[in-house]
């Protein structure tokens, strides 16, 4: 087959569209003003600020003045979380519950909020990476101040029951956030009919520009002032805003939550054509997370004998971008704690590949994917050590075995 470009890595992050670049380009070279200015050019990028909170509010069912536009995911999870727990403190309770597979800008706030004296709940979430309304229930108590729980999990792709967990903490007076960055554009999102409190996106995620996103505060929820400074965004994040961003912002939200079913239903159809060449082709490989609640596009493999960083080098060099399930950024080698919570060994953890699909994939690429992963993973195994003992079932090899598909 010939050699293809394929970027197969839309969860870590997007290229900008066409129209989201298209509805920005005004905004640096025409309508630059300041939107806090009184001259013309200023208060039309005033008024465009406004229009694109409106756009966004309309797609996801709340006011305008509940939207805060933010630099994106990891900002809006932390004023959301921080925010929350200072103000609930005040009332005596610091009990927060959260899940174990949350992004780092959750966990990490949550970690940083434990060294303050709160104490917080990390939900199992199973083999198959979820999370039920009922652990939820269970686990609030007399002074939790907050639930917060993704709506898709990034690495793993599974989707989290988030109206009935909200449903849950509702009934029990309790607030709830969620990190939807990557649900939105994907799964249906109205925030009054699914009771969500508060809600983190971010655009770039979306087609949009890094660096811009928003949280949704549900009126009468009082955030506290993230940047002390001008009047933006009431007074609660100052600094001039970043109004192109805005604007595409604006633009990625109506086009990405437009036509959803169409879009899930097609890509979809591509996935699982994926999953099922791969562990078809490919023995002793397991699909992480379940396969029914996930993201249209995504697929998370674990290869046993197979070294993450190795897999992600070779399918690169054969055009294909993916990530793996070991941070490498960080410079660790420790595996993924996503699929650590799924209760997977580290020899299997370690040879995990995510791909993340977007349009404009094609079932041909998918049958690329499935032919140049087929070849990388036995060239790579070829070489291995660890695959050979496991081939030759070498004493303390056989449980690794457990969790991965047949050898033969
Ligand atoms: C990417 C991502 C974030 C962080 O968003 P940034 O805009 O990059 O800060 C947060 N949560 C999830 C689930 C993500 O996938």
């Amino acid at each position: 087959m010939e050699k293809r470009f394929i970027y197969a890595d839309n969860s870590a992050t997007t290229k900008v569209s066409d129209s989201v670049l298209g509805e920005m380009l005004p905004y640096f070279t025409e309508e630059y003003g300041n939107p806090s200015s009184i001259y013309k050019i200023g208060r039309s990028a005033g008024r465009a600020i406004e229009t694109a909170r409106e756009r966004i509010a309309s797609v996801f069912g709340c006011q305008p003045s509940e939207i805060y536009f933010t630099s994106g995911g990891s900002e809006a999870d932390n004023w959301a979380i921080r925010g929350a727990a200072a103000k609930m403190a005040a009332k005596g309770k610091k009990h927060i519950i959260t899940t174990a597979f949350e992004h780092h800008a959750v966990l990490h706030t949550c970690e940083y909020l434990e060294k303050q004296g709160f104490e917080v709940t990390y939900l199992p979430v199973g083999e198959k990476g979820l999370v039920t309304p009922e652990q939820v229930e269970n686990a609030i108590r007399e002074d939790t101040a907050l639930v917060t729980i993704m709506y898709a999990n990034n690495e793993i792709g599974t989707v989290m029951p988030i109206p009935e967990i909200a449903e849950v903490c509702h009934k029990k007076g309790v607030l709830f956030h969620t990190d939807a960055v990557q649900a939105v554009g994907n799964v249906p999102i109205n925030v009054a009919e699914q009771g969500i409190d508060m809600m983190s996106m971010s655009g770039h995620k979306i087609h949009a520009q890094k660096g811009i996103g928003f949280l949704y505060a549900k009126k009468g929820i009082v955030l506290p002032n993230l940047i002390y400074g001008g009047g933006q965004e009431k007074g609660r994040r100052a600094g001039t805003e970043n109004v192109p961003a805005i604007m595409g912002l604006a633009r990625a939200v109506e086009d990405a939550c437009a036509d959803i079913s169409e879009k899930a239903e097609r890509i979809t159809k591509i996935r699982e054509h994926i999953i099922d060449g791969i562990l078809e082709n490919v023995p002793a490989a397991r699909l992480n997370g379940d396969r029914e609640k996930r993201l249209p596009g995504n697929i998370n493999i674990s290869f046993l004998g197979v070294e993450g960083e190795s897999l992600l080098l070779m399918l690169d060099m054969n055009g294909i971008c993916a990530s793996s399930g070991s941070a490498c950024t960080s410079g660790s080698l420790d595996p993924s704690h996503v699929l650590l919570s799924l209760g997977l060994p580290h020899e299997v953890a370690h040879g995990s590949m995510r791909l993340s699909i977007a349009d404009p994939i094609t079932m041909e690429d998918g049958d690329y994917i499935i032919e140049t992963v087929t070849k990388v993973v036995e060239k790579i195994r070829n070489m291995s050590p660890l695959w050979e003992d496991i081939k030759n079932k070498k004493q303390g090899t056989e449980r690794l075995l457990s969790f991965v598909s047949p050898i033969e």
